[in-house]
């Protein structure tokens, strides 16, 4: 006889929640917000410090953390890579730089849209990246912003090609909403594209290609770096944080930090850059607050290992607050013209100073690569279910 039978409805029950409980304790966790205590992060980084005490043992973790955020991002196998068709128009000539609109697929029927900056001249050129964070209010926000316009193009000044791409449902980028279920995934799989985007330039010097972003950018930032080696520098501003895990949806509402084999947080998945020249820039008004005693020494002892200690720095500016302002930009230029060899003396002053006035602050409307004349293609996968369908297909 079936024993299931003689049960209680109450009995039966344990039996049908037991499964479900076993699943939920292998089943990824969420690490949203601040999803924990500073002190309870600083406890986390010990923990995570006495797994390892060699190179060997550090990299056999760093290898599993890859692993473990892109398990989270569904990028374990990643999409097969598209042709990026890029569409490159409307270029403008400034002193001393370029500006041009951009689009390309990163998955097919799936816009990156962008501006792209070149210096004046002949390469080989470093490139950089520049994602924009959640930053909005001024000339509609996101690439359009001064800041990120003075930042990219005074980049090019310096000799950097620069490519300055919206967050998915910012700007152009409105084939879904941001708070796509997949965003987190769908920016990292964009940025991976932007670096491709990037070498398909035939004056991209392959070796010397950087990125730095703020806030939600530095999120991009740091993730990027982590699973892309073709990354050689990285410079996350305002963001790297043990306690704060990024609050929305592009940050941390996919399984990244924790799983039934892995568990990090964002200091250590911003370690996974070395031993690559990395630049943490910290304030003391947000979650970077702690950076220069609690995530800088943790992410300084991995590069120890690798005996590249000189290769991290930290510009903490614990009178400032969350944004990626003049100070923080000029902390950037200094760090990625050292490494990525561009020249700040394009840029400066007379009196030595770093000069953004030549900067010529464009009108969103111009920055568009789709309007009225150029529509966006009618291949274009339009809508969220029929972008998750789309990076659901493998
Ligand atoms: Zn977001």
């Amino acid at each position: 006889m079936n024993p299931i039978g003689k049960m209680t409805p109450a009995i039966l029950s344990l039996f049908l929640i037991i499964p479900v409980q076993a699943q939920q304790k292998n089943k990824p966790q969420l690490c949203i917000g601040y999803y924990q205590t500073e002190e309870k992060a600083k406890a986390q980084l010990a923990k995570f410090s006495a797994t390892y005490s060699n190179l060997e043992e550090w990299q056999a973790r760093a290898k599993n953390i890859r692993r473990g955020i892109l398990r989270g991002l569904e990028l374990l196998p990643p999409p097969p890579k598209c042709p990026l068709n890029p569409i490159i128009r409307n270029k403008r000539e400034y002193p001393g730089y370029t500006v041009e609109n951009v689009a390309f697929e990163s998955l097919p029927g799936f816009y990156v849209t962008g501006n792209l900056y070149r210096p004046v001249g002949e390469g080989p050129f470093a490139a950089v990246l520049c994602p924009h964070g959640h930053f909005k209010k001024f000339n509609g926000g996101g690439r359009f912003r001064p800041d990120m316009q003075y930042r990219c193009a005074t980049l090019a000044r310096m000799g950097a090609v620069v490519f300055s791409y919206d967050m998915v449902g910012w700007g152009e980028s409105i084939q879904c909403k941001h708070e796509h279920s997949k965003a987190a995934a769908l920016q990292t799989w964009d940025s991976i594209r932007a670096v491709d985007f990037l070498l398909s330039l035939s004056e991209v010097d392959p070796q010397r290609i950087g990125i730095t972003g703020a806030s939600g950018g530095g999120t991009q930032t740091f993730l990027l770096t982590a699973v892309d080696d073709r990354i050689a520098v990285s410079v996350p501003v305002v963001q790297v944080s043990a306690h704060f895990f990024g609050g929305c949806v592009c940050e941390s509402h996919m399984p990244i930090h924790k799983s039934a084999t892995h568990e990090t947080n964002n200091a250590e998945i911003a370690a996974l850059a070395a031993p690559r020249p990395l630049f943490l820039i910290s304030d003391g008004e947000d979650w970077t607050k702690n950076t220069p005693c609690v995530e800088f020494p943790y992410i300084k002892n991995v590069y120890r290992l690798y005996g590249k200690e000189e290769n991290v720095k930290n510009l903490h500016l614990g009178h400032e607050g969350h944004d990626y302002g003049y100070s923080k930009r000029l902390g950037a230029y200094a760090f990625l013209a050292k490494h990525l060899h561009l020249d700040l003396n394009k840029v400066r002053k007379q009196n030595g100073s770093i000069d953004e006035d030549p900067v010529v602050i464009e009108r969103q409307k111009i920055m568009f690569v789709f309007d009225e004349k150029h529509p966006r293609p009618a291949t274009a996968v339009m809508g969220d279910d029929a972008v998750t369908a789309l990076f659901n297909k493998r």
